[in-house]
Order: C-alpha cells, then structure tokens, then sequence
C-alpha cells in the first residue's frame, strides 16, 4: 500500500553552516535534521546514489573545519532522547545529538546523577564532544571519551555497529576519538556518578611557585588548572574538590559581565589600534580580578564551565607533562624577549589522565594541555602567528600533539610518528568507509594527507 511507504527524508538548500567562533563556515549542498535512525540510513542512501560525501555536525564549536562540507550536513540537534537510565549503577544511554546542557540541567539532576568531569562549556553534543577528544582537567580524570562504555555507530553501508569493550574492541577504541571519520555514532552509554558539589579555592601567585609546587596541587586536589597571564610573573589557580557543602556563590554582573566582558571586549578592540595597551590590560585584570583569594561551593557542571568571553581563534596542544615547567618557562621567555609581539591572556594550562584510545592525545601518557586564545573583539582579529608559530615549534620539540577540535598544521606523517596506533586507526576508517564518504578536507588534509588528484579519484568512487 503506497500509505506504508517510507517517508523520503528531504534535506533542506541554502543553509550556511558556521562554528561559534566564526572562523568557519561552509554552505553544504544539502542539510538534514532527521529524527530517526531510519531517516539517517535514508540520507546515506541518498548521498551513496548521489556520490555526496556526508558529514554531520554537532553543536558547531569546533574551532576549526573538522566539522564543515559543502556535500552533505546532518545535524542531529533533534535527535536526542534519553533511552535508558540506570540509576544503581549510575549510567546513561542517550541518542547522540544530545547537549551536555541538556544532560547537566534537565537529565542527570533528575536521578541524581552527574558527568564526572567535563571541559568549559556545555553547550556541545554528547557526539561533538566524543569524536574530538574534548577533556577537563584532572590528574585522576581521563578525556570525557574514556566515561563512554558502549555506543552504536551507522557505517557508510548503514549497518548499525555495537561497540564496547567487550563488543568490536578495536573499532570502539577507534571510533572513540574518531573525528566523525568512521561513521555516524548514534547512542552512547556514559558511565556518570552520584550528583555532587565542587567547592572551588581560587588563587593567584607566581608562575615559579605554582610550576614548583605542580605534583603536590595535582596530588592533592580532585581538579587543577591555571591561568598564566603573559607581562606578569602571575597566574591564578583553581583548586576544585568534592564537597558535602551547600551551594555558595557570589556571582556579580558588574564584575563578570560589565567589567569583565564588555569593558574587556572593548579595551582589546583598542589594543588592535594599539597594541602597547596589551601588557596594561592584562596586568589590570590580572590584579582586579585575583588580587584577593576567592572561594565557591556550586553544582558540578557549574564548576566545571568558565566563561570563556566572547569570539577567539585558540590553539591547544597536549604533551607529556613532565614537559609543563619547560614549556611554560619557554612562552614566558619569548614573550621578555620579543616586546615587538603582544599578546593575550590567558594562556590556560590543564591536565589530563592517559588511556588507551587510539587518537586520544593521552594515548598511553599522562598529558598537560596549553590552551592559547587570541581574541576577536567585535570580530576584529589581532596579529597572532609570530607568537603561534613558536608555540607550535615549541610543541614539536616535546611530541605535543594539537587538540583534534582546533585549527593545526599537522601533518598525517608526523600524526605517524605522534601515535603508535595512527596506522590502525586508518586501516579501521578505510575497512569501514572504503569510499570516503564521510570525509572532508580537514580528514583529506590531516589524516589522509591527500592531493588534489587522489580527492579527484576519491569523489568518483563515491
Ligand atoms: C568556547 C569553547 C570552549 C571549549 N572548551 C573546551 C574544553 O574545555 N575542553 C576541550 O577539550 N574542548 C573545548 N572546546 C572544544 C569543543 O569541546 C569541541 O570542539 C567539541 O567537539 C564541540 O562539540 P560540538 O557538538 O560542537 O561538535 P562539532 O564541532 O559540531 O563537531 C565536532 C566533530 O564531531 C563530529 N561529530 C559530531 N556528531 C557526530 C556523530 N553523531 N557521529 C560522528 N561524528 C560526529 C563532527 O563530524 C566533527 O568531526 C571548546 C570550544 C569552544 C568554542
């Protein structure tokens, strides 16, 4: 009967695709939301008929291109239901399209349940999050991918994978840090814990002192990180630990938002003008802001977010932490020597467990990570490569590997030579995507390290 006919997923002409920085964008031929699983094996069906490469997006705050196509674009921003909770052991399957803020505000509360650890913002998609190796900080934490215990992935032939430890461990460690390479994940089971409060001890002091003293705060607290302002010898340090305490927060518009957003904004839009302003601004905020010690007891998820200010092009690498003195003392030194160059706060330093997945940067290392901003105020940009381009060479001295969500320049030769399991990781992707359909040219550059007449051959086996 032509009344039981499967409903044709149509996708929509015209849409622009850009990530939340605005560095960005793309303008895929067609873009789809679907609801259900049979709707997205519709569009591989399509895109296989019509020789289209697929690529779906998350919540679009990758600051790079490692989410864009001009093919195919599938948002999965509709598909997100909670499928199962189990509350005794603390577990929680949902479809993958589903945010963190979702999870954080309106799921997990509800069980009183929580994620373990998470990074600064939680307006991504379980699946964003996964796929590019997205971490907090902790010396006993790993990447948020490591709390993943199960997840179901459609490959390019639309069969639908199960993947666990227990179940194709070697394509679940692949797909983990998967760059939306291997196919479309489509439910993920998080392993998530007791809800609980974070009482957070904020303080200032010099950058010698906090280096000297790194193993004790990392042994000593449950989540560390710091901030080192560049034209101070300071940085402020976050001390976060689990605590029975109620919630005690002393939030101020004036302070965090009127100050510290709009009044900041502002003064770095100035230093384009004018970059001598730079070692002013950041040694007023450096002493307006953290002067004075500071403390706070809130939710976990509140604790775990920062406010991360208004559009920025970041560069963040990851390598063995042993490196994190040298490393840093480095950057401090450039930045004496090279007074023809400014620069902006804050250059934040976080620290991540190893595992064992094959493109986590902490594969088999316990990682430091050098998070670098340069701010666009108003949407202007200020110069940055000088200070990039010798942080990156900084970074190949050590073996530091970049964050797979954020612009780089690494190559798949030296990816080789970074991780033992990159060879395996790409036998998997080509066993379960041998046409390419699911990538683009941040995976043609990065991973397969294509030319422009493999990309040819590619595209008309699809
Ligand atoms: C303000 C800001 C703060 C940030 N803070 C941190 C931080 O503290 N720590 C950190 O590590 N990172 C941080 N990031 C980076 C961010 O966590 C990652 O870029 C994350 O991947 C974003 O998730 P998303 O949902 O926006 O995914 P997108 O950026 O939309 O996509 C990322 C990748 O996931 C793939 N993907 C998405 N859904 C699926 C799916 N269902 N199946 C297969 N592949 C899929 C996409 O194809 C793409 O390759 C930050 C970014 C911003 C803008």
């Amino acid at each position: 009967m032509a009344g039981d006919a499967p409903v044709v997923m149509t996708g929509q002409t015209g849409r622009t695709f850009t990530n939340w920085a605005k560095t960005f964008s793309c303008e895929p031929e067609l873009f789809f939301e679907p609801t259900t699983t049979e709707e997205i094996r519709q569009i591989l069906d399509k895109a296989k008929r019509d020789s289209k490469h697929v690529k779906v997006c998350g919540f679009g705050h990758s600051p790079s291109d490692i989410a864009c196509t001009t093919d195919y674009m599938i948002s999965l921003a509709k598909f997100k239901q909670v499928l199962e909770v189990d509350k005794e052991n603390c577990v929680v399957t949902v479809q993958s399209g589903i945010l963190l803020k979702e999870l954080n505000e309106e799921v997990l509360p509800k069980y009183n349940m929580a994620l373990s650890n998470q990074g600064a913002v939680s307006e991504i998609s379980a699946a964003g999050v996964i796929s590019t190796g997205t971490h907090g900080t902790g010396k006993t934490f790993g990447i948020f991918a490591t709390k993943v215990l199960e997840m179901t992935m459609m490959t390019a032939s639309g069969e639908v994978l199960r993947l666990s430890r227990e179940e194709n461990k070697e394509v679940f460690l692949t797909a983990l840090v998967g760059l939306g390479s291997l196919g479309i994940i489509l439910t993920v089971k998080i392993q998530c814990e007791p809800a609980f409060n974070l009482h957070q001890v904020q303080f200032s002091c010099s950058l010698d002192k906090i280096l000297s003293n790194l193993d004790k705060h990392l042994d000593e607290n449950e989540h560390f990180k710091f901030m080192w302002y560049p034209y101070t010898d300071g940085v402020v340090a976050f001390l976060s630990n689990r605590t029975k305490k109620p919630v005690q927060t002393n939030p101020s518009w004036f302070w965090d938002y009127f100050v510290g957003y709009y009044v900041l904004e502002f003064l770095l839009w100035m230093s384009t003008f004018c970059p001598a302003l730079l070692p002013c601004i950041n040694k007023f905020y450096y002493k307006l802001y953290y002067a004075v010690p500071s403390e706070q007891v809130d939710r976990s998820d509140k604790v775990f977010n920062f406010e991360c200010l208004f559009k920025q092009y970041v560069t963040e690498w990851s390598f063995p932490r042993s490196e994190t003195a040298n490393v840093l003392l480095t950057l401090q030194e450039w930045v004496k020597s090279h007074p023809e160059h400014k620069v902006h706060f804050p250059v934040e330093v976080r620290f991540v467990q190893s595992d064992d997945i094959y493109l986590s940067p902490c594969y088999q290392q316990d990682n430091c990570y050098i998070n670098i901003i340069s701010y666009r105020p108003y949407g202007k940009d200020a110069p940055k490569d000088a200070w990039w381009d010798m942080y990156e060479s900084v970074m190949h001295k050590v073996g530091g590997k970049p964050h797979w969500a954020k612009a780089h320049k690494v190559t798949p030769d030296q990816f080789q030579k970074l991780y033992p399991m990159f060879s395996k990781f790409c036998t998997v992707r080509k066993q379960l995507d041998p046409q390419g359909m699911f990538l683009n040219p941040y995976l043609e550059r990065h991973i397969l390290g294509m030319t422009p007449q493999m990309k040819f051959d590619m595209k008309s086996h699809l």
